[in-house]
């Protein structure tokens, strides 16, 4: 329990929850500051040992909030050589930023965590196995590959006591429900286990309902993006969209951009554009080797690449600071996903632009995107040279059940004044 003793404080700092003291300088060289609201209310709940279900999207600080109070314990507990802490991840991008991040805040504790993914090759493998036998605190991995660490028998799970299954959305989207369940099979009774998910259907309070004891639940209000985020929409054909990015990225003065778009197809056409229009760019998809696809992401990171082009698989895993633009070449069909899709920039309360281009065919998945995040987004007026901006119909739906009120409307008034009334002026335009 937390204790306010000095009026003074009205709000949280790290210090307020009395980490073990390698662990605090491990939080400073990070340079965090203030707790977030996801670490506020979860640190304490972990730190007194309850499971807890957690609604949080990426971008919150949702990570930290877990990693601290399980390395506390760990730190404190001093049990030494032995993996007691597992986190179930969907992706490889996703688990290595876990590892990253555990690897940055443990620094000065002395202990150690290793990320365990697939899709790589047979050194890979050998090095993976090998870091599992030497007995790791914090154990990082994606569903698929441990199990067949298991299966090979070098994985032992019987000194788990901190159970993560972090993103369980996005891993039960990906079909590892039943992977889940064989490793948690493995994994002892009497553990505490922590369930995050940007989303919660009824799959994972299912999930939840037979892993967790007596979870506290915490709700951060979900679907929304961060504040920070300087939302626009530009109106436009097709044909305009290459030629209006290329204007943005050349005229605006933005140092990491990321640019979505639907399929990969969209995505290799449109980096060869870029390319021919001598925009600094890569495209980053499953068609690259893994090796490739963490160079694009390293080069990305360190500013020499300014631009990336992926599919949402990239907005789920990418963790970069400072992205100042995220471009949405197409409107994902998903409103979810254009949360997370902008949600890679402006992160932990700094800003950014999200700019969506959006055709007449996507105009009705932008509705479904403002009615889930409760306004509109702004829109741009399209440059001149790029051409004149479409005007877009109604959406048809929309305007047949318009018209069929209307003309129950009429007849309504029709039968009260006796029907057979002659057509009024307008009523034309409504056929
Ligand atoms: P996450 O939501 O866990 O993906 O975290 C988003 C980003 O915020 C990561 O780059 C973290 O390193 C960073 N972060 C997490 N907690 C804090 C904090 N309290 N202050 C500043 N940055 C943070």
């Amino acid at each position: 329990m937390l204790i306010f003793e000095d009026i003074f404080f009205d709000y949280l700092t790290f210090r307020d929850f009395n980490f073990n003291e390698h662990l605090a300088e491990g939080i400073q060289s990070m340079g965090y500051q203030t707790p977030t609201p996801i670490q506020e209310m979860a640190i304490p709940l972990i730190m007194e040992g309850k499971d807890l279900i957690a609604c949080a999207q990426t971008g919150t600080g949702k990570t930290a909030s877990y990693l601290l109070p399980v390395l506390h314990k760990i730190a404190e507990a001093n049990e030494g050589h032995k993996t007691t802490a597992l986190i179930l991840a969907p992706t490889r991008e996703l688990a290595q930023q876990i590892d990253q991040q555990a690897e940055g805040l443990a620094y000065f504790t002395g202990l150690s965590s290793i990320a365990i993914y697939g899709g790589t090759d047979g050194i890979v493998y050998e090095q993976q196995r090998r870091g599992i036998q030497n007995k790791v605190d914090i154990l990082i991995g994606t569903p698929g590959r441990l199990i067949a660490h298991l299966q090979s028998g070098v994985l032992k799970l019987d000194h788990i006591k901190y159970l993560v299954l972090d993103e369980a959305d996005r891993m039960l989207d990906m079909g590892f429900l039943g992977d889940i369940m064989r490793i948690i099979r493995d994994v002892p009774h009497n553990r505490q286990t922590l369930l995050f998910s940007a989303t919660m259907p009824a799959p994972i309070r299912k999930l939840a309902g037979s892993i967790l004891k007596n979870p506290e639940q915490i709700n951060l209000a979900t679907s929304q993006p961060a504040e920070g985020i300087n939302q626009q929409i530009y109106k436009v054909h097709n044909e305009q969209k290459t030629k209006l990015v290329i204007k943005l990225l050349k005229e605006g003065s933005y140092a990491s951009t990321i640019i979505f778009a639907n399929t990969k197809d969209e995505v290799k056409k449109l980096s060869r554009e870029l390319k021919s229009a001598h925009v600094k760019s890569s495209a980053f998809h499953s068609d690259f080797e893994q090796t490739e696809r963490e160079q694009i992401l390293l080069d990305f990171k360190n500013r020499e690449l300014p631009v990336i082009i992926g599919t949402d698989a990239l907005s789920r895993g990418i963790d970069v600071e400072g992205i100042d633009l995220v471009i949405n070449y197409d409107v994902p069909a998903d409103p979810e996903d254009y949360i997370h899709r902008i949600g890679r920039t402006a992160r932990a309360e700094s800003t950014g632009t999200a700019i969506t281009l959006v055709n007449e065919r996507d105009n009705r998945k932008l509705k479904n995107i403002e009615q889930l995040i409760g306004r509109s987004v702004m829109e741009m007026p399209l440059p001149p040279e790029i051409g004149e901006a479409p005007e877009f119909k109604e959406h048809k739906s929309f305007k047949k059940r318009r018209n069929n009120n209307r003309n129950k409307f009429r007849n309504k008034k029709g039968s009260h004044k006796g029907g057979n009334k002659p057509a009024q002026a307008g009523d034309a335009e409504n056929k």
